[in-house]
């Protein structure tokens, strides 16, 4: 079974919920290692792209409807994450070209690519307590299962579970990147709130190809 443009719609439509039933997580996160927008930009932002996806007309690839998320995510949420995640969603869409299905490696190669957009813009290394830290396990597990074997549904369960593992484990890390770097050694003991909205984008893009059925 491979993934179709309407998992990629259905991947950005759960983003959304998922997104915005942890706005207040998020803003908490964010308020103990930051400035407590994470939540609210990514709710604005995704918020945003489902009000696009609404409006139609329907696109026909899966990288397209990536790009016009990209778009709106670059334009939509401030900060940090903003150019970030637009990038990542960017980046996956020029991984994915103008394929209309996406199979096992295409999901892996995806996810690289989204990956390394967001090292190329902020320049964080596995470590350094930012979303790098749940994209980088992610991306090494997907890879892992595409092949082994897996399907593009398995691919992103894979990733997603390591994307979430990954975030856990930013608790004790100290920050060396974003604006919790500022905040030194006390960044420790707290979840760095990019690499969990990032397990829980992950989490979507898995849900999505589980409930889709094409
Ligand atoms: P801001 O920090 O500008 O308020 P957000 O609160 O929306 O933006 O996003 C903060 C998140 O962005 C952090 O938790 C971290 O995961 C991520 N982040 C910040 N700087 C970088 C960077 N240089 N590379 C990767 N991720 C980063
Ligand atoms: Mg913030």
């Amino acid at each position: 079974m491979t993934l179709s443009t309407q998992w990629a719609v259905a991947w950005l439509r759960g983003a959304a919920d998922v997104v915005a039933e942890n706005r207040a997580l998020l803003i908490d996160l964010d308020r103990a290692i930051g400035d407590a927008d994470h939540g609210e930009n990514l709710d604005r932002g995704f918020s945003a792209v489902v009000a696009k996806l609404d409006a139609g007309p329907d696109p026909a690839t899966p990288g397209e409807v990536l790009k016009n998320a990209a778009m709106t995510l670059m334009s939509t949420v401030g900060g940090a994450a903003g150019p970030l995640y637009g990038t990542a969603f960017l980046r996956a869409a020029k991984a994915l070209g103008d394929a209309v299905e996406v199979g096992p490696d295409e999901a892996a190669m995806m996810l690289e690519a989204a990956r390394d957009g967001v090292v190329a813009r902020g320049k964080a290394e596995v470590g350094d307590k930012t979303m790098v830290d749940a994209w980088t396990p992610a991306v090494e597990s997907a890879r892992t299962a595409a092949d082994a074997g897996a399907s593009a549904e398995e691919v992103l369960s894979a990733a997603a579970n390591a994307a979430h593992a990954g975030a856990v484990a930013t608790e004790p890390l100290i920050a060396r990147k974003g604006r919790a770097s500022y905040l030194g050694e006390r960044s420790a003991n707290h979840r760095d709130p990019g690499a969990v909205s990032t397990a829980m984008i992950l989490q979507a893009a898995a849900v999505a190809a589980g409930s889709v059925n094409l």
